[in-house]
């Protein structure tokens, strides 16, 4: 593991790929303290997907540093059902930010990609040597795979040119700016809606997909955000970092928090008709805590951030397709 010697944003052009999306806008808030131009650039002024425009847009605004949060995401069920989406579109948005980056000279990137990138029967927690040791969990493999590229897009212009391109793989991450699609989403946000839906229609009783037993991993995105930012200034290496909080929570727990958040009385039902997913993710965060950098928001008082962020109508309501959002 490299350190950096301190890379200093200070004075820099900094463009963050995808700042509508949860992470790329926590990077955007993020990095308001740094001393830097933040450089974003609207759906409309430029289709990541195309890549003469990306290059051309690189090649005008001239960034010195890029943060890649631009991709489309989803939760279990968008990944089942739009293979195409989440291989292809990824895979080209990655390509074309990555390549017209070391065109143009951008002295660091960072790659941002996904726990999802490990094996299924990774061995917990996960540290970053797992990559590759085994078959993806299949309901997030176009997606894993998407990413798992991006990261060795990374380790290869190092190699081969000696850019400094680094990765982070963030455990799952919710907070301000999720998507809060009803079938899309990630489980934070679907149960968040969910919840207040319930509450809202006095409904007896709510589901909650799959059996319960599954334990996820969670991480606030402002905590994410500033991670972005540590790496950036310290982290210099070829291998991926990971980014996680510790706080591991069984689905059904998980589920009780949100439901107290949102103040929900109702009976949680398990629909097992549902997929799991991989049945634990808990990242082995332990080469980030040695350089010095730890997440500080607890998982309850980050879902009360959510909650008062959805009553206000920030989450975003995003059918899949069509929209590079957030990693
Ligand atoms: P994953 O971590 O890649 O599996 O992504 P998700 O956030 O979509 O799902 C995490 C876990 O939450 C899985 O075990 C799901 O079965 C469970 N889950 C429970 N209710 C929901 C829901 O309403 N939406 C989603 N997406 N997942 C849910």
């Amino acid at each position: 593991m490299t350190r950096a010697s301190t890379y200093d944003l200070g004075g820099k052009r900094v463009f963050v790929a995808g700042h509508r999306g949860m992470v790329g806008s926590a990077v955007v808030r993020r990095l308001a303290s740094e001393h830097c131009t933040v450089l974003t650039a609207d759906r409309r002024e430029l289709d990541l997907t195309k890549q003469e425009a990306t290059l051309k847009w690189l090649e005008d605004n001239r960034p010195e540093v890029v943060v890649h949060a631009a991709a489309k995401v989803g939760g279990i069920a968008a990944n089942n059902n739009f293979p195409v989406d989440f291989l292809c579109d990824n895979l080209a948005v990655e390509l074309n930010v990555i390549r017209a980056s070391h065109t143009i000279g951008v002295r660091r990137l960072l790659f941002l990609g996904s726990s999802c990138i490990y094996p299924k029967h990774a061995k917990q927690p996960i540290a970053e040597s797992e990559l590759l040791t085994g078959p993806l969990e299949p309901t997030n493999e176009w997606y894993a795979i998407a990413k798992i590229a991006g990261l060795k897009m990374c380790q290869a212009y190092r190699r081969q040119y000696g850019d400094d391109f680094i990765s982070a793989m963030p455990t799952n991450l919710y907070g301000r700016g999720d998507n809060y699609h009803p079938d899309h989403s990630h489980v934070p946000a679907a149960l968040i809606r969910r919840f207040h839906e319930a509450k809202i229609a006095k409904a007896p009783s709510v589901s909650v997909w799959g059996t319960g037993t599954p334990l996820r991993e969670f991480l606030n995105v402002e905590d994410f955000a500033d991670a972005c930012v540590f790496l950036l200034k310290n982290y210099s290496s070829d291998l991926p970092i990971n980014v996680g909080s510790g706080d591991e929570v069984s689905i059904a727990d998980f589920a009780a928090m949100v439901a107290h958040v949102v103040g929900y009385e109702g009976k949680l039902i398990f629909d097992t008709s549902k997929p799991d997913g991989t049945p634990r993710k808990l990242l082995d965060s332990s080469k980030i805590r040695e350089l010095g950098w730890r997440a500080n928001t607890s998982l309850q008082a980050g879902l009360a951030v959510a909650y008062e962020d959805f009553l206000k109508g920030h989450g975003r309501h995003l059918e899949v397709g069509g929209y590079y959002a957030r990693t």
